[in-house]
């Protein structure tokens, strides 16, 4: 191993991931965050069988299960009758199917857990207020700048550095993600005041004519995360005014009026404008290469995004060990083994997209064959809860 750190650029949940994975393989790391403080914002994610299994294996998947909650269905529910159409079982015979649970938590838990650990091993520097600017490989080395006007060597750098990635930038070059005309509203509140209680156990999706409402509960179940989206027909109409408020309430206004209700858990101060990228196949370069939203982003309709940067992190630490200070060779690897399970993430997240938003004969067709499906076998989302092999085992 190189006696300089491998520079990772980005201290989310890719970047945080990465460094713990590295660490235990002995190499020394550096996170360079841009933001003032090491930090997640206030609402929910998800996590499949796939990544709890990463977890276990960074060794912070028991700390986690304190915060988590265990939803016993994934519940599709049609927000046009309020019927439901179909779920997943989350009991015993998932877990016997992937040794594995799926959990809900708060990303503020998830991510101090992943710090907290981070912060254990003496491999890790951790630096906030680093924003990279540029960097260059020197063949040898690598060089990275950053606005303050820090400047750190390098063995080799890694972008996690997220959707608008400048690491990406500089090795892919493709210009800004693309924008998929959904747009989004989050809300978190005392599960107390949630009235129509009769989901409180399920992570719930009322799927309906270009939108849908997602809620499950956080902390022990004492809060509800609540999340609405709108794919936007203004946006597909070519406008650039798309996805306020009055869009909402507009779209909303088609579903049963026990749905139309939930929009009062939402905040609207904030918006997130939905976005995800083309995959492709040279997101690594000589001694830099990039990881999670940076190398793959992805609508959240598989509710993936962090689950693949987890992924990637435990992965990249595998292929790093195993070439020995041969970082290029390490990152083409790394990249070889993540493309497509990355892109079909993304690419079947565009898919469940169009299935959750369907109107008319699409709806009907979607109600239909979701209601023959057996609960007990999600064979859609299989070939993603079975996970991954690394070092030669699950
Ligand atoms: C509505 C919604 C719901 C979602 N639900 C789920 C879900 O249920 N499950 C799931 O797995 N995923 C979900 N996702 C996706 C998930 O949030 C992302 O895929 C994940 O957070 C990506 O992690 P990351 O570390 O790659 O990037 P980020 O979380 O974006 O982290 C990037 C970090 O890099 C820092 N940074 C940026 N620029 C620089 C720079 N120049 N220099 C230094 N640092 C920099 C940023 O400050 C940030 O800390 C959802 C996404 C959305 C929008």
């Amino acid at each position: 191993m190189s006696n300089l750190p491998i520079l990772i650029i980005g201290g989310g949940i890719g970047g945080l991931s990465v460094a713990l994975a590295l660490a235990q393989k002995g190499q020394r790391v550096h996170v360079l965050e841009k933001a003032p403080e090491f930090g997640e914002i206030g609402y929910g994610i998800q996590m499949g069988p796939n990544v709890s299994r990463m977890l276990d294996r960074l060794g912070v998947l028991k700390a986690l299960e304190l915060h988590s909650v265990f939803p016993d269905a994934l519940r599709l529910i049609d927000a046009i009758d309020n019927r439901e159409i179909t779920r997943i079982a989350l009991g015993n015979s998932f877990l016997e199917r992937y040794q594995y649970r799926y959990f809900v938590i708060h990303r503020r838990d998830l991510h101090g857990e992943i710090l907290e650990a981070c912060k254990r091993r003496e491999e890790i520097t951790l630096e906030a207020s680093r924003g990279l600017i540029s960097f260059e490989d020197h063949g040898n080395s690598v060089l990275a700048r950053c606005e303050n006007g820090a400047e750190y060597e390098g063995a080799a750098l890694i972008g996690a550095d997220g959707l608008w990635s400048p690491t990406r930038a500089a090795i892919v070059g493709d210009g800004a993600p693309r924008v998929a005309g959904h747009v989004t509203y989050r809300g978190v509140v005392p599960t107390d005041e949630i009235i129509d209680r009769s989901h409180l156990d399920s992570m719930t999706i009322w799927v309906g004519p270009d939108l849908h409402l997602v809620q499950y509960r956080l902390r022990g179940g004492a809060v509800m995360n609540n999340v609405a989206t709108v794919s936007s027909r203004r946006f597909r109409r070519g406008e650039r005014d798309f996805g306020g408020l009055d869009e909402l309430d507009e779209v909303f206004s088609r579903a049963d009026p026990r749905v139309r209700d939930m929009l009062r858990y939402i905040s609207r101060d904030r918006n997130w404008v939905l976005h995800d990228r083309e995959p492709v196949t040279n997101w690594s370069r000589g001694r830099a290469t990039l990881l999670g939203d940076a190398a793959h982003p992805t609508l959240q309709y598989l509710a993936q995004g962090a689950n693949m940067a987890i992924e990637d992190g435990v992965v990249l630490a595998e292929k790093v060990a195993a070439a020995e200070g041969d970082f290029s060779r390490a990152f083409l690897a790394y990249q070889r083994e993540r493309m497509n399970r990355t892109a079909r993430v993304v690419l079947s997240s565009r898919f469940f997209g169009e299935y959750i938003h369907a109107d008319s004969g699409a709806r009907e067709l979607r109600n239909e064959l979701a209601r023959r499906r057996d609960p007990e076998n999600p064979w859609e989302v299989d070939w993603l809860y079975r996970g991954i092999e690394v070092d030669g085992r699950l």
